[in-house]
């Protein structure tokens, strides 16, 4: 059998984006290739918690493991979506149930997968955030949508993840009478952003205005590294919680990607949607990995407010990981742009003043494969973040990764320096 990819037929291409290219399998296979140095892909290289490994050990060897090795309930194992309520009620202010208004889905990407598959159909135009996390595009397309990208705007000489701003004016003209949905992601992927209330609030203003339901991706809420901004839920503002589907992922919660267990939060009678795509198609998610989640809920909720809660002491450990690296990125000439939130630190690569040669892929990208295969670092560029359309925003910025053990982010300095010392 060849290797060689065949085209698209004309039907699958009008509806399948990105079928033969996945950002990450590409990006991965770079880092690979190149033995590089991986500040690319968003996984920590450290463990997760101890308890949430030994409560997976257990959920599977011990005698619980006779149940907890079989099926579980199809919208979400019940411990997990009991320790999903008690968390959230709180945080939304009023009572979650956990029975109508959460899904448990593999990973955030199972979530945003049935968020859209459930409401988007032919002729719908979804309103999504740029810079946006690759699979929302060819998602909206797979549902046969038509995605439509918003562009948030870098001030000149930004410093920080809030200079990223969303322009009231191309926020009103996005919407038209065929608007389905609105997809934002706060903290936000690539930029570190975190939406604030104000932005929130004119997003809110545009949904309730138009009937639009609104995706919020917060698979990032625990990683916010001052207080200012806030991270807010859109579904607490005025008119959005009958709109608003909410997602989660225990992969970013518990440092464990693999683990590929994540929810959605919303009304009851949008869950219902939700879960009717994932009984006829998932049918349920792995058991013992749903256990294990919610046993390390149910402990990081008994220790909220302390300095062990791993809720909030993972962003505490990555804050000086951030700091550090912005530091010695700056210091050979990138210009870091410092994130409020998430794990991800964008550079504009401008000031180095490289003039790769044109092969007509975006400049960004011709960097990052520069700076894997003639310096061994691996990071990610930010022009697959938006629509072709919009590809130019990116400009000559890339992303690095700062969820890394100090060893792995001191040996990406370590070749950065001295690319510096030989210019
Ligand atoms: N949304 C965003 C913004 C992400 O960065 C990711 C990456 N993991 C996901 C969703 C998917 O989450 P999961 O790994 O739980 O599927
Ligand atoms: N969310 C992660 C990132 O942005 C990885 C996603 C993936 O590998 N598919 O790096």
């Amino acid at each position: 059998m060849s290797d060689q990819v065949q085209p698209l037929s004309p039907y699958a291409a009008k509806r399948i984006h990105g079928l033969q290219k996945n950002m990450w399998t590409e990006y991965a296979a770079l880092a690979l290739r190149t033995k590089s140095t991986n500040l690319g892909q968003g996984f920590p290289d450290f463990h997760a918690p101890d308890h949430v490994r030994q409560s997976l050990a257990t959920a599977t060897t011990s005698e619980k493991g006779r149940a907890l090795n079989q099926y579980t309930r199809s919208q979400g194992h019940l411990r997990l979506v009991n320790a999903l309520a008690k968390l959230y009620s709180p945080v939304y202010g009023w009572e979650v149930n956990p029975l109508t208004e959460i899904i448990v889905s593999v990973g955030g990407y199972g979530s945003l997968f049935y968020c859209i598959q459930s409401f988007i159909n032919p002729g719908d135009e979804v309103v999504m955030v740029e810079p946006f996390f690759d699979c929302y595009d060819p998602m909206v397309r797979m549902a046969g949508g038509t995605p439509k990208g918003l562009p948030l705007v870098m001030k000149p000489g930004a410093t920080s993840s809030a200079d990223f701003q969303l322009d009231l004016k191309m926020l009103e003209e996005a919407f038209t009478e065929k608007t389905k949905m609105f997809i934002f992601n706060t903290p936000h992927n690539p930029t570190g952003k975190i939406f604030s209330r104000s932005e929130l609030e004119q997003i809110a203003a545009m949904c309730v205005k138009h009937d639009v339901l609104c995706l919020s991706d917060e698979v990032y809420e625990w990683l916010v590294y001052d207080t200012s901004p806030p991270h807010i839920k859109i579904a607490t503002l005025p008119g959005m919680r009958e709109r608003t589907l909410t997602v989660g992922s225990a992969g970013k919660t518990f440092s464990a990607t693999g683990w590929k267990t994540g929810w959605t939060v919303g009304p009851p009678e949008l869950i219902r949607c939700l879960a009717s795509v994932h009984g006829q198609s998932m049918y349920t998610c792995p058991s013992p990995l749903q256990e294990a989640v919610a046993e390390g809920l149910e402990l990081e909720m008994s220790r909220l407010g302390t300095p062990e809660c791993y809720l909030t002491s993972l962003a505490a450990e990555l804050k000086p990981k951030r700091d550090w690296l912005s530091k010695e990125l700056a210091e050979i000439g990138l210009t870091p742009i410092i994130p409020e939130g998430g794990y991800f630190l964008l550079v504009d690569a401008e000031p180095l003043g490289l003039n790769l040669p044109e092969d007509g892929r975006p400049e960004d990208c011709r960097f990052v494969y520069w700076l894997a295969e003639e310096k061994g670092i691996a990071v990610i560029p930010t022009s697959p973040f938006y629509t072709k359309e919009h590809e130019h925003y990116a400009k000559k910025v890339v992303r690095f990764c700062f969820c890394k053990e100090d060893s792995t982010l001191e040996k990406g300095a370590e070749k950065l320096r001295r690319w510096k010392a030989s210019l």
